[in-house]
């Protein structure tokens, strides 16, 4: 396993990271306990979570993604051999998004914050959090190229300073380590850098935000910009929801896939997405390699990323995609892939 330093901490973090967003809905609790035995077997030591977790979030289920960290936790009594990095819901703004269930109401203010974190210490039983995210902006941004928060003007919002003072506070009583950033915008992350350093506030060390062959958008804008600023990406949904494995090519439907499972999921089943994903198998196998591996391959070799964080609903799924850190691209195939990218 490769380790990569987390923006300018001392902490260490796996190139795979585990991602837990399966675990309580489609993965059990032994399961998912299972899941990070292995993962540690093989030099992971960074998982990823979030108080809104599992998903697709429901009232009922919310937060037991940490709960059965905690588990694992209260029975292994390994808290210092892993990194955990959770995330505060982020605000629900109802009147605009009526049919909108996202898990959580965490306004990036003081209040909501400190009661944010109290409860997932309480559910991953520890009492310290390594990296504490914020999991969307608390204002309307034009992420990745749309509207995300499509809020009338003016409706109020957080200022960037005032959430920094308040995690500030949360890093000086011990209770969060590093503070990152997730579904940010390079104006985002600029403003965080510059509250930091104007009030001697805590410089964020990550932004987590989608990444892989078949969205590459953070390339545009913030790649350069986290690489030189030290605020490492920590790359989710590299296999855009498992459709680059090639599972779900010519109209296939696995039944126990997430694509097939959850209507919500269709951002990368379009036409033109497919397009791309059958031409990036079609290298895969001319190359003799697993297309999964090749996807998650192309994110491990980005001097931008400081963890990929993995999915797995199997175990089997688990080891190919740690294994992905044995494959290497070259520049032949780098060339290839890149002429697919290209086209989309
Ligand atoms: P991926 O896009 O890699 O999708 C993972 C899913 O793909 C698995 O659950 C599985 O689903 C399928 N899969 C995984 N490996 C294989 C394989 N080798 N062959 C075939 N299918 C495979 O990542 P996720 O979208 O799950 O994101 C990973 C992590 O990133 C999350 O757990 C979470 O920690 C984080 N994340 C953060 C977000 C944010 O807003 N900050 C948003 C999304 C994720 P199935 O078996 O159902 O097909």
């Amino acid at each position: 396993m490769e380790y990569r330093k987390l923006g300018r901490t001392d902490l260490e973090v796996s190139l795979i990271g585990l991602g837990t967003m399966t675990w309580g809905e489609q993965n059990t609790e032994a399961q998912a306990h299972e899941q990070i035995d292995y993962a540690l077997t093989q030099g992971v030591n960074f998982l990823d979570v979030a108080e809104m977790y599992p998903v697709p979030p429901k009232p009922e289920t919310q937060g037991r993604t940490e709960e059965y960290i905690g588990t694992w936790l209260a029975k292994t009594g390994r808290r210092k051999e892993v990194v955990i990095a959770t995330k505060a819901a982020g605000p629900v703004r109802q009147a605009h998004q009526p049919n909108h269930i996202r898990g959580g109401q965490t306004n990036h203010n003081r209040a909501s914050l400190f009661a944010a974190v109290e409860g997932s210490l309480k559910r991953l039983q520890t009492d310290y959090i390594d990296l504490y995210q914020l999991h969307w902006p608390d204002r309307s941004t034009n992420t990745f190229g749309r509207l995300a928060y499509p809020w009338v003007d003016g409706e109020e919002t957080v200022a960037i300073d005032e959430t920094l003072s308040a995690l500030a506070e949360l890093v000086k009583s011990g209770k969060v380590r590093h503070v990152g950033v997730s579904n940010e915008t390079p104006w985002g992350v600029a403003q965080f850098l510059a509250a930091a350093e104007k009030h001697n506030l805590p410089r964020i060390v990550s932004i987590q935000n989608p990444y892989s062959l078949v969205n590459r958008t953070f390339e545009i804008g913030l790649s350069e910009f986290s690489h030189r600023e030290h605020v490492g990406l920590l790359a989710y949904s590299p296999l855009a929801f498992g459709t680059l494995s090639g599972k779900y090519l010519n109209g296939q439907r696995p039944a126990d896939g997430r694509v097939t499972l959850y209507q919500r999921f269709t951002r990368y089943t379009k036409p033109e997405v497919e397009t791309a994903i059958a031409g990036y198998v079609e290298i895969a196998r001319k190359y003799g390699l697993s297309p999964a591996q090749m996807a998650l391959a192309f994110v491990n070799s980005r001097p931008f990323v400081t963890s990929n964080l993995i999915g797995a609903t199997t175990m089997a799924q688990l080891k190919e995609n740690i294994e992905s850190v044995n494959v290497t691209l070259g520049a032949e195939i780098l060339a290839e892939i890149e002429a697919v990218h290209v086209k989309q």
